[in-house]
């Protein structure tokens, strides 16, 4: 009953996420009550395991209770208080443990609210850094094609997924691609960063940065490439002056099989931006992390005019904090990158299993993500639409991206849940 009224109400109000809200007239809206561990409830009872960890936030589970008692803890001090001029321990402690634990060199955090307006700030902070040391020429970014970075105008002029960025084509700022790595071979990654350097030979007069999701391309139908291809573009951004920024807004926090994927490269990249894990997937919170280098163009006398004048009213919001906080207390006291390891194996040896369906054309694994691509289908099929019906049916939330089914779990999956969400895939693949 609650379930069918939830719906109902709620198409009368609500305008949904990155839907096509004529579908909810065939596809049902689904309310979830309470939620735990892997598992989303909704008011009849029904279970559902989350494969996609609520669009790759949550890392320790639903209502994980270490978490919860942190942030119910911080309710009672400070729920927010305004980050110009002011702060609070929760911000500090865990800008001081950022700095820690990211690439070396990394010393200064500059905080936004969701991992779109952390790329605007990278972007603008580039720009800035550039024309701080006197060079005005400098207002093109470069991304990767294939990418993707979020939803706002200057997030969505450097993303390259037609899909979201078509339709806003005239409104876009000019940007360049890059050809991202074809596969996950070495061969590749050199190839295209040959690719980048001929660009950056030719334009680094214009190019203030480059973006790039450092591994996997996630929206961009998770997409893998090698780690060698961030060595070599670490380097050559060294050569042209142009800044590197890691979007690490999905691969952060462990989800490569690292804490931070440019730890499988071993670079600093000038800016890495961080959000959905940063909080355990609670609270909206996304941070820039930068170099005391770039820092300094920007410190002088207020009359100088050389300021990062960029705010959000929710810039390092206490509950948030508190709730990142507690996710880094999880990742130093339960060993969640050697324990991932075992979880990656266990779902990549499951993996192989898809090569034996005939509609399958191939899969990948980085660490905590495991690909299963389909051929045989056009767009116009929506057979991930198909797959994700199917999986719903059988106590499996599944959101695949065209025809590429992806398991992107909570860390705290057991192997008994692995099995389930992997054989119901399958069950949904093969009876296409
Ligand atoms: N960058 C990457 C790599 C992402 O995957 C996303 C979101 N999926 C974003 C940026 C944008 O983050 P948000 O949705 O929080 O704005």
């Amino acid at each position: 009953m609650k379930n069918e009224e939830l719906k109902n109400r709620d198409l009368s109000v609500l305008w949904h996420p990155c839907t096509q809200m004529k579908d909810h007239e065939t596809l049902p809206l689904i309310p979830i009550k309470k939620a735990h561990g892997v598992w989303l409830e909704d008011y009849e009872g029904n279970k559902l395991i989350d494969a996609v960890s609520s669009w790759w936030v949550n890392i320790f589970g639903h209502t994980n209770k270490y978490i919860n008692e942190r942030i119910k803890k911080q309710l009672d001090t400070l729920e927010h208080v305004i980050l110009a001029g002011f702060t609070h321990e929760g911000v500090v402690e865990l800008s001081e443990r950022l700095v820690k634990l990211t690439p070396k060199g990394l010393e200064k955090c500059f905080y936004s609210d969701n991992g779109s307006s952390a790329v605007e700030v990278a972007l603008k902070m580039s720009y800035h850094a550039h024309l701080n040391d006197g060079i005005s020429g400098k207002n093109v970014f470069v991304s990767l094609t294939n990418s993707y970075h979020g939803e706002t105008i200057g997030a969505l002029s450097v993303g390259d997924v037609e899909l979201y960025k078509q339709t806003y084509e005239p409104l876009l700022l000019k940007t360049l691609q890059t050809p991202v790595p074809s596969n996950m071979s070495i061969e590749a990654a050199k190839m295209a960063a040959d690719k980048f350097e001929k660009l950056c030979k030719e334009k680094s007069d214009e190019i203030s940065a480059i973006i790039l999701e450092p591994l996997v391309q996630g929206a961009g139908y998770m997409h893998m490439y090698h780690a060698e291809f961030l060595v070599l573009v670490r380097q050559i951004c060294d050569k042209y002056n142009v800044h590197l920024i890691a979007d690490e807004v999905m691969v952060g926090f462990g989800r490569t099989g690292e804490l931070f994927a440019c730890e499988k490269a071993n670079i600093t990249p000038d800016f890495l931006v961080l959000s959905k894990g940063l909080t355990g997937g609670y609270l909206p919170l996304s941070v820039v992390l930068t170099t005391d280098e770039i820092y300094a163009k920007f410190y002088c006398d207020y009359n100088e005019h050389k300021a990062f004048l960029h705010s959000h009213s929710y810039t390092g919001n206490a509950l948030a904090c508190a709730a990142a906080n507690a996710t880094l207390d999880i990742f130093e006291n339960d060993n969640v990158i050697q324990n991932n390891k075992k979880i990656s194996k266990y779902m990549g040896d499951k993996l192989e299993k898809f090569l034996e369906l005939e509609n399958v054309a191939s899969i990948r694994q980085t660490g905590m993500i495991c690909v299963v691509e389909l051929k045989g289908y056009e767009a116009s099929e929506r057979i991930g639409l198909k797959v994700y019906q199917y999986a719903l049916n059988n106590e499996v939330l599944l959101r695949p991206l065209g025809h590429v089914i992806y398991f992107m779990p909570p860390y705290v999956i057991t192997n008994k849940e692995i099995d389930k969400m992997m054989n119901v895939a399958f069950e949904a693949i093969e009876a296409l």
